[in-house]
């Protein structure tokens, strides 16, 4: 599957600290590898972050950086593809189709986002032009990323959840390793 560093980009602690969180926690269950938190720095969003990774599994190391266009130019430099999602972009679809991406920075804006960042992107992409949620648009585009493979990954965490048609089966500790590959 590719590298994925999700980048939000322009946080602001007071209006967005919610929505921030649910962009990095879909993007962790989604299959991307790493987070970036650019803006205001927000020490409550990382460590929620680190927080769910380390109940919950899986390695999704997230972070503060200051300086977001030194932070990209460094990523492309080392061969990352960075793909801005805004509704005025081009289809996501068809750059998806045309493109091979091993490794990618997914910028997703949280207020208005400066200007450079379109120039910076390798790709400006929508998902659908019409204005909606950060949250959704990540999903949909790491969706068609990953073809759906992110679905399947398995998290090997202190907690699981054994899927139920009725109820809830939560296990905790060793016991949520065991079977880790088996479906239940
Ligand atoms: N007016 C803002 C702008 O300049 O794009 C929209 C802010 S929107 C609430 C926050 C973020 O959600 C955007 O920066 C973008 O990353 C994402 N987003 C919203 N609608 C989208 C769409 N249709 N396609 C792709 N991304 C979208």
């Amino acid at each position: 599957m590719a590298k994925v560093c999700i980048l939000r980009l322009g946080h602001r602690r007071l209006r967005d600290q919610r929505i921030t969180t649910h962009v990095f926690l879909t993007a962790r269950a989604l299959g991307a590898t790493e987070g970036v938190l650019c803006g205001e720095r927000d020490e409550s969003v990382l460590r929620g972050i680190e927080k769910v990774s380390e109940v919950w599994g899986g390695k999704f190391p997230i972070r503060y950086e200051e300086n977001w266009q030194l932070f990209i130019r460094k990523k492309k430099r080392d061969g990352w593809k960075i793909a801005h999602l805004t509704m005025y972009g081009i289809d996501f679809r068809r750059v998806l189709l045309k493109k091979k991406v091993d490794k990618c920075v997914v910028v997703v804006g949280a207020g208005k986002v400066p200007q450079e960042i379109y120039e910076l992107a390798d790709y400006n992409v929508s998902v659908t032009n019409q204005p909606h949620s950060e949250v959704a648009a990540t999903a949909l585009f790491l969706d068609r990323l990953f073809g759906g493979k992110e679905l399947g990954k398995k998290f090997e965490g202190k907690i699981r959840i054994v899927p139920k048609a009725c109820g809830k089966l939560v296990v905790h500790g060793k016991n949520s390793l065991r079977d880790i590959n088996e479906s239940d």
